[in-house]
This record gives C-alpha cells, sequence and structure tokens, in this order.
C-alpha cells in the first residue's frame, strides 16, 4: 500500500496528464504494480559499501515501478558459491527516495533565519553566480584558504569529487582528506602489509575453517556479503564474534566475546602473547615472511643496516642473525626464500660498525615478545574486561584454523571492521577499526600481527595478503 501511495503520488505529479487520469487511488495503482513499460537496469553507488548491486528497475508511465536484485553474477569457482542475490531492503526502496516529497530538485535559498527550515527556489544562474561571488569574496578578504570543501563520497558521490577537487585545488582552497573525513582508511594495514586493502574477494570467506567478525556487524552492514560466512559455517567452519553487543551478527556466531568498546587492542595483544607463548606461531612463516627476524640495533630501535656497518652500505639493507652460522648475515633483498639460512627470533647479539665500536642487536621478534609482557591475558582482562581464559581461548583458536578477521569502519560494534579470518582466514579490517583515535595503529595492528604469526595471510580463506618472494615483508615493529 506504501509503495502504490508513493507512485500514484509520483505519477500525479510527474507523469503526463491523460496518464495519471487512470490512476485515481493507490489501489488503482496497486493493481498495476505487476505490469510495466520497459525494464532498465539499476544500482546505487552512493556511499554504499559493498554498493553497486545490479537490479533491475522497472518502469512504468515514466517512473520507477519497483525494483527487484537481478542476480545475475556467475560461478567464478567450482565449489564456492557465486555472489547472488546481491541486494538490501534499502537498495530494493530505492526509488521511493526519487519520488519523496523532500527530495531536492532544485536550487534552494534560505528565506528565514537558520534553522528554521524556510527556503526559497531560485535558478541555477542565480545559484552559480552567488556561490562564485561568496567565493571571490572570500578569497579575497581573507585569501583562498579560507574556503574549504569538505570531501565526501556521499552527496554526488566521487563524481562530485573529481569534478570539484580540482576546481578546488586551482583556487589554492583547501580539500579535506576523504579518509579522514569519514575514517574509511585504516593506515594499520598499510603499516603491516603495505598494502591499503589486502583483501581478497568477499567469496574467500567461504574458504575460512575460522571467520572472526570484529569490529564489525556484517548481518547489518554487509548484507549482500553476508550469505558466505553464512554458508562457510553451513560448510564447518567456526565463526567468532568479538563485539561488546550481542548484536545481530553474534546471534548466528558460534562464541561471542565481549569487549568493552575501544579496547580491542588489548585484547588483540593478549591473543598475540598467547599465540607466543604457546608456541602457536608459524615460525618458518614468520622467518620468510615478516620483518620479525630483522635485527634492531638496541641503542636506537632502528633495524641495523649495512649503511652502519659499511662505507656507502645501503639504507635498505637490513640483516638476520642465522642460527646455523652463528653470524649476522644480509637479509634477502629478492626473493625472500631463504634457503640455508635459519634466522633467529630470539637473542642479543653483537654487531659492529663502520667506526669500529659495536651495537648490541635483537630480533624484532624479541622486542614484540618483550613488550607483549604488558598483555598477559590477566593485564589485558582488566582493560578490555573478557575473561583471561577467554582471551587465551580465542588465541588458540585463532591460531588453530584458517581464520578470515571481518572488521570494518563504522559498523557499531566496538570499533566496527571488515570480517576477518584465521589460517585459512583472511583480514579485511578497515574502516570501522579507524573510527576511533588509535584505532589503526593499536587495533589493526594488533589483530593483523595475530594473523602473521599463523600464516593466516596467504592459505584461501585466510587472505589478507599474498606471501610474497619478491622482497615485501610484513611489518610487525615500528623499528625503520
Ligand atoms: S548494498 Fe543495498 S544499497 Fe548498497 S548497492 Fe546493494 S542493494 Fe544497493
Amino acid at each position: 500500500m506504501f509503495t502504490a501511495s508513493l507512485n500514484l503520488e509520483a505519477l500525479q505529479s510527474q507523469a503526463p496528464p491523460q496518464k495519471d487520469a487512470s490512476y485515481k487511488s493507490w489501489e488503482d495503482v496497486y493493481r498495476q504494480q505487476w505490469r510495466w513499460d520497459k525494464i532498465s537496469w539499476g544500482t546505487h553507488c552512493v556511499d554504499c559499501y559493498p554498493g553497486n548491486c545490479p537490479y533491475r528497475v522497472y518502469v512504468k508511465d515514466g517512473i520507477v515501478w519497483r525494483e527487484e536484485p537481478a542476480g545475475i553474477f556467475p560461478i567464478v569457482e567450482q565449489g564456492v558459491p557465486d555472489m547472488n542475490p546481491m541486494g538490501c531492503q534499502k537498495g530494493a526502496m530505492w526509488s521511493q527516495m526519487l519520488y519523496a516529497k523532500d527530495r531536492v530538485l532544485h536550487p534552494l535559498k534560505r528565506a528565514g533565519q537558520r534553522g528554521k527550515g524556510q527556503w526559497k527556489r531560485i535558478s541555477w544562474d542565480e545559484a552559480l553566480s552567488e556561490i562564485a561571488d561568496s567565493i571571490i569574496d572570500a578569497i579575497q578578504e581573507n585569501g583562498p584558504e579560507s574556503v574549504i570543501h569538505a570531501s565526501t563520497p556521499s552527496q554526488g558521490g566521487f563524481m562530485a569529487g573529481i569534478t570539484l577537487a580540482p576546481l578546488i585545488h586551482n583556487l589554492g582552497a583547501l580539500n579535506t582528506d576523504v579518509q579522514g573525513e569519514i575514517n574509511d582508511f585504516a593506515p594499520g594495514l598499510y603499516i603491516t602489509f603495505g598494502k591499503f586493502n589486502p583483501v581478497s574477494s568477499v567469496d574467500d570467506w567461504f574458504q575460512s575453517e575460522l571467520i572472526f567478525i570484529w569490529h564489525r556487524n556484517p548481518v547489518y552492514t554487509a548484507i549482500p556479503w553476508y550469505h558466505f560466512v553464512a554458508e562457510a559455517r553451513y560448510k564447518g567452519a567456526e565463526v567468532v564474534t568479538v563485539a561488546p553487543d550481542f548484536n545481530a551478527s553474534a546471534v548466528h556466531a558460534d562464541y561471542h566475546a565481549t569487549v568493552r568498546p575501544g579496547t580491542d587492542a588489548a585484547l588483540a595483544l593478549a591473543m598475540c602473547k598467547t599465540i607466543i607463548d604457546e608456541g602457536l606461531y608459524d615460525a618458518s612463516f614468520v622467518k620468510e615472511q615478516t620483518d620479525l627476524a630483522l635485527l634492531v640495533r638496541l641503542d636506537n630501535h632502528r633495524f641495523l643496516r649495512a649503511g652502519d656497518v659499511q662505507d656507502g652500505g645501503r639504507e635498505d639493507q637490513f640483516y638476520f642473525y642465522d642460527s646455523n652460522t652463528r653470524q649476522l648475515v644480509e637479509a634477502p633483498r629478492g626473493p625472500l626464500t631463504l634457503g640455508k639460512l635459519d634466522p633467529a627470533l630470539e637473542g642479543t647479539f653483537q654487531a659492529k660498525l663502520k667506526d669500529g665500536t659495536g651495537v648490541e642487536v635483537t630480533p624484532v621478534f624479541a622486542l614484540l615478545r618483550r613488550r607483549l609482557e604488558d598483555y598477559t591475558p590477566e593485564k589485558a582482562s582488566q582493560i578490555c574486561g573478557t575473561n583471561p581464559e577467554v582471551i587465551r581461548l580465542l588465541g588458540e583458536v585463532f591460531a588453530a584454523g584458517q581464520a578470515y578477521a571481518l572488521s570494518a569502519a563504522a559498523e557499531g560494534s566496538s570499533t566496527s571492521t571488515r570480517p576477518c579470518t584465521v589460517r585459512s582466514s583472511a583480514s579485511a579490517t578497515r574502516s570501522g577499526s579507524s573510527t576511533y583515535e588509535h584505532a589503526t595503529a593499536a587495533v589493526v595492528r594488533a589483530m593483523s600481527s595475530a594473523a602473521t604469526f599463523t600464516r593466516c595471510v596467504s592459505e584461501p580463506g585466510s587472505n589478507p595478503s599474498e606471501p610474497s618472494t619478491e622482497g615485501e615483508l610484513i611489518g610487525n615493529e615500528s623499528a625503520r
């Protein structure tokens, strides 16, 4: 009835008079719901992530009567469910926005006190002239930097930004950082993996043995994708939700761990400590694929570099302590394959500097282990409120499976992220975990570290990053 009423209003306001004459009431419209003049394609690309779900749009008498998910995606990988149907209830009602009474279709100028909601319609010429005059006045009175464009993916989406940003730039005015505006960013991923969004396509969740939903509530916020979590669980995967509230995603999880809002980093670090203390990490992976075996100078906490030990040495040449030959050796800079090298993860060693003096060095892993002394499950529990035994269990579970960690930004759990999984697990941590201060460094890096200890970064269903043979190490420590 509601849709029919809306369509009646749209018909009466937009359709040619001879057409709307045949629709006297919403009942007339309702009876015509399943007839249409043509079918078009549509989607919703403004500020919707994932977005771009393909829709069939049914048009009659010049207006959209209804839309439905098209469900046209093919199977990409045998044995893995396809993406269909892709859609959500908001998308299915999107056309109502086209005909909503308060949709702004013309330039409006405030005609009363600010906040009173009084507006008058003006022409496009008037609107553009007034905006241009205001910009010129601002530049003349206070300089171009007094003009600020607050970047946003909405209100026209990136297309609006693409056209407006160059104008603002050429004026010498300011464009704010859209990632800073909406926090859809996770520098912690850059810092750890060297990539902004080091994740596979969402259907990889299906391959996971364990799905960690952390900083996210995908039942609400990733509706087109969530079926992969449900399908993986049906196949046998376990689902863990870490969230302060028993949210809609927790309802469908095998474990729900509560955490105080904003304290997830302590929980993640205590999980890391459990994984290391109980020897659950994958030492060969850690030595080859991460920077945890590289030596750090204890005098300045920077990596030991060739420039420290020889004249003209490279700044990007780092060192291991080889347990086989018991000496410092240059870390591979090309392919990461270690061959006969066995880099030490523990211990303190002497390095001779080019001026003849010596300095103590130790692997990043040893420093990390020391840092984690502050995050025993018991100590972390006092911060995050999660029971120490639950923290240990989470660390053990994470290390045992092929995990995928879903974590997202702004999605309403303790921080909100995209899903993340373990060993056959991946970490799609992003914006949710960027929405509070220090979250990206603290939470994303802590969560990502757990993945790097356990090879949850290279197997199907465990995403974040491909194993590297080309010299890209996964970074866990701030020494640089
Ligand atoms: S998630 Fe919903 S709103 Fe976004 S594109 Fe898909 S159907 Fe549209």
